[in-house]
C-alpha cells in the first residue's frame, strides 16, 4: 500500500495513474493532460527530454553513485565548478544533498555552527510568516552521538515576522545580538500560499544583515532557475547562503545544493577538526543527479530560458487582465507562476476533475488555484491552462 502525501487516506480521491509522459504532457490510459504545475514545480524542461535522458543513460554505464566520503568524481566536480561560475557573488562552495528539505537543514546548521565556531552565543533564527522550507523534523535530535551533534547542542529558537520593512527593522533593532541568520523564500512564498512581495524588503534585509553581522539565507528551492522571472533572486540581492533544489535536476532525480559564500566557508576553515561541518547525506553528489543537473543548466542557457519565462509571464498577464469573480480575493502573476487566490477553499472543490476533463492536470492547495508551468510550454497550451482556470468560475 502506498501512503500518499498530504492526504487523508480515508477520503482521498483516486490518483490518476500515469503511463507515459513527454514534453508538457502526462498520459493516463485514457487522457492526455498538460502538467500545469511541472510535477511540484521541478520539471522545467518537460518530460522525456532527449538530452537529459542521454545524460543519465551515459552516466549509468559508468557508475550511478559513489559516496563523497573519501571519494569524488567528474560529474560532481563539474557541477560544483559550473555553479561557482554561474551563481552570483562569491557563492562558491557547494554542499550537495538529496532533497530541498535536507539542503535547508544544512543551511541552518551552517549558520548555527558558523556562530558556534566563533564562540558566539547567538541562537535564534529569523524567518517569515507563511514560510515553507520543507518537511523534515527531528532526525538529528533523536540521534545520540556527541561527535556528530556537539555543535548544535543548543536549541535554536525561531522568530517569525511578516514581509514588511518596519517589522524587519524592529526585529533587527531588538534582537540582533541573538540572531544567527535570517532565512527567506525570496520574492515568492510558494507552499505558504503563492504570496509575492517586493524586492525592497530583501534589499533592506541585506543591509541590516551586513550592519548586524547576521547571515542571510535564500531558500530558492522553488524560486530558483527562473521561476520569479529572475534567473535567481540572488542575482538581485546576494545572500550568504543559497539553497537550490527542485528544478536543479529538471525533475529527474531528487537532489539539492546548499551554496555558501567565502565568509561562511572561512568560518569552518581551520586547523581544528571540531570546526568541520558535521553533515553528510548518503546520496550527496549522486552522479546521475549531477550529470542531469549539468545538462539541464546547459540547456537553460543555450535555449535562453529567461526569454521563455518572460514570454510566459506576458501571456499570463494578458490572459488574466480584467478577469474577476466575487469568489476571488486576488489574481497574482510573477515570472512563470500564476495564482488565483479565492476567499473560501471550498470554491476549489472539484476543480481537479473539471481540469482533467479539459486536458489539464492541476492540484489546488489551501485557497490557491495556480499554475507553475514547464518553460517549454507553447502559447496555445498555456492559454488552454488559463482558460480552464477561468472557465471554472463560469461553470
Ligand atoms: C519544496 C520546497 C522545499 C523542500 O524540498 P524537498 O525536495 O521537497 O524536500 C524547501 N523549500 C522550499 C521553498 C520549497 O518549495
Amino acid at each position: 500500500m502506498i501512503w500518499y502525501p498530504y492526504e487523508q487516506m480515508k477520503t482521498m480521491r483516486q490518483p490518476y495513474k500515469i503511463v507515459d509522459a513527454e514534453g508538457v504532457y502526462l498520459y493516463t490510459e485514457d487522457q492526455k493532460l498538460i502538467d500545469s504545475i511541472s510535477s511540484w514545480w521541478c520539471m522545467i524542461h518537460g518530460y522525456k527530454h532527449p538530452e537529459l535522458n542521454e545524460a543519465i543513460k551515459s552516466q549509468v554505464d559508468r557508475f550511478s553513485h559513489v559516496m563523497l566520503g573519501g571519494l569524488t568524481h567528474d560529474p560532481v566536480l563539474k557541477l560544483s565548478e559550473k555553479l561557482r561560475e554561474w551563481l552570483p557573488g562569491d557563492l562558491d562552495y557547494c554542499f550537495f544533498s538529496d532533497s530541498g528539505s535536507v539542503a535547508v537543514e544544512v543551511a541552518l546548521k551552517m549558520a548555527l555552527q558558523f556562530n558556534t565556531n566563533r564562540d558566539s552565543s547567538r541562537d535564534t533564527v529569523l524567518a517569515l510568516e507563511h514560510a515553507y522550507h520543507g518537511d523534515t523534523f527531528k532526525a538529528m535530535e533523536v540521534g545520540d552521538d556527541e561527535d556528530y551533534h556537539f555543535a548544535f547542542s543548543k536549541k535554536a529558537g525561531v522568530m517569525h515576522i511578516p514581509t514588511e520593512i518596519p517589522a524587519l527593522e524592529e526585529a533587527f533593532e531588538r534582537y540582533h545580538d541573538k540572531l544567527t541568520c535570517f532565512i527567506v523564500e525570496p520574492l515568492l512564498q510558494g507552499a505558504g500560499g503563492m504570496r509575492m512581495y517586493d524586492i525592497s524588503f530583501l534589499q533592506r534585509a541585506r543591509k541590516l544583515c551586513d550592519e548586524y553581522d547576521v547571515l542571510l539565507i535564500f531558500d530558492e528551492v522553488a524560486t530558483g532557475f527562473g521561476r520569479t522571472g529572475n534567473r535567481f533572486v540572488a542575482d538581485l540581492v546576494c545572500p550568504d547562503i543559497l539553497v537550490l533544489g527542485k528544478a536543479l535536476t529538471g525533475g529527474y532525480i531528487g537532489h539539492a545544493v546548499t551554496v555558501a559564500n567565502h565568509k561562511v566557508f572561512d568560518g569552518f576553515y581551520s586547523d581544528d577538526n571540531r570546526h568541520a561541518l558535521m553533515h553528510g547525506p548518503t546520496f550527496m553528489g549522486n552522479a546521475l543527479a549531477c550529470s542531469v543537473a549539468l545538462k539541464g543548466i546547459e540547456i537553460f542557457e543555450r535555449e535562453n530560458y529567461m526569454a521563455k519565462v518572460k514570454k510566459i509571464e506576458e501571456i499570463m498577464r494578458r490572459e488574466m487582465e480584467g478577469f474577476w469573480d466575487p469568489r476571488i480575493r486576488q489574481v497574482r502573476v510573477m515570472g512563470g507562476c500564476v495564482c488565483i487566490e479565492v476567499c473560501d477553499p471550498d470554491t476549489l472543490q472539484g476543480f481537479w476533475q473539471f481540469a482533467y476533463e479539459r486536458g489539464v492536470f492541476s492540484r489546488p492547495f489551501l485557497n490557491c488555484m495556480y499554475a507553475m508551468v514547464p518553460y517549454i510550454i507553447k502559447e496555445e497550451e498555456l492559454v488552454q491552462i488559463l482558460d480552464t482556470m477561468k472557465a471554472w468560475y463560469q461553470s
